[in-house]
């Protein structure tokens, strides 16, 4: 079968992870357990399911000229995504997510570096690759004028766009027009449609909207009625990143040509197993494993 080709365009950053038994208080310094760094960023956590999920992908997205930048680029290779289209910005860090384990919750503070770099005008210098995709793939970690610029050109050309719309922030009428399909979860759809009901936000975009229940699974309405996609019950060891796995494998499943529930299937499946698994990017299973759980 031929590979679907995706275009990602979003966030890429360094989760810079410390576990303490007690989390500082003002002024105050405890003593950590341990410390780790995983790469991370919605949109490379997608870009890296997608490839995984057994699509071409082509990450379209900036890091700062540091170690973590480099770091990140070698991830995308080790993973098969292209980094044709991630550029450096000098003079400017990385994105990083500064995440405290404490007292069995996260405090975390994100600085958006590099990321704030992903531009209408740097992602035109890759319409050229966009307009050879089967699909394009896009969240909210990069400038608001990023995704409406984005949207407008997958209309113009014909591309169909998958959006992500997390971390949650509204979206102008437009955008919610020009997708082809958005991915919220329940949070993110109460921000999205200003607590509609979720029955009534689902019939305005029947095919489109598909809403995200966690260990219920994913609800969508096909034009008649409304469908229930359920999740796979799995032992959870940690949901961090299971949005994005879903969502990169999605975004495989349709850019291959597979209907609606079929793919809602494949990605509910491939999202279940990476929530067994620690971490964002780690628990995300590769092709041959969520078929031989299909089969
Ligand atoms: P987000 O990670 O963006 O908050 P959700 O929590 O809705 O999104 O999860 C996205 C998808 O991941 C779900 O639709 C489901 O397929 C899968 N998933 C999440 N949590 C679980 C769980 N506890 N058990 C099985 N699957 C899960």
């Amino acid at each position: 079968m031929k590979k679907a080709k995706i275009a990602v365009i979003g966030s890429a950053s360094m989760d810079l992870v410390v576990s303490s038994q007690k989390r500082p208080q003002a002024g105050e310094t405890v003593l950590g357990d341990s410390f780790k760094t995983i790469p991370g960023g919605k949109g490379a956590n997608q870009a890296v399911a997608a490839a995984r999920l057994g699509a071409d992908v082509f990450m379209i997205g900036r890091v700062g000229d540091d170690s973590y930048g480099t770091n990140i680029l070698e991830n995308f290779k080790r993973n098969r995504v292209s980094t044709d289209y991630v550029e450096p910005v000098t003079g400017v860090e990385t994105g990083t997510a500064h995440i405290i384990l404490a007292e069995g919750d996260n405090s975390i503070v994100v600085v958006k570096g590099a990321n704030e770099y992903v531009t209408p005008a740097y992602v035109e210098k890759a319409v050229p690759l966009i307009s050879t995709c089967d699909l394009v793939m896009i969240q909210q970690e990069v400038p608001e004028e990023t995704v409406e610029y984005v949207a407008s050109i997958c209309k113009e050309l014909g591309i169909p766009l998958l959006l992500n719309p997390a971390p949650a922030r509204e979206l102008s009428e437009r955008v919610l027009e020009q997708a082809t399909y958005i991915t919220p979860n329940e949070h993110e759809s109460e921000i999205l449609f200003d607590g509609l009901p979720v029955s009534e936000a689902l019939k305005r975009f029947p095919n489109k909207l598909i809403l995200t229940e966690g260990a219920k699974g994913v609800r969508y309405f096909n034009g008649e009625s409304e469908i229930l996609v359920p999740a796979f019950p799995v032992k959870v060891v940690d949901t961090t990143g299971a949005g994005d796995t879903f969502n990169g494998a999605f975004g495989t499943a349709i850019a291959e040509g597979k209907r609606m529930e079929e793919s809602l299937q494949f990605a509910n499946l491939a999202a279940s197993i990476s929530v067994t698994g620690l971490g964002a990017q780690s628990g995300i299973p590769m092709r041959a494993e969520v078929e031989r759980r299909l089969a």
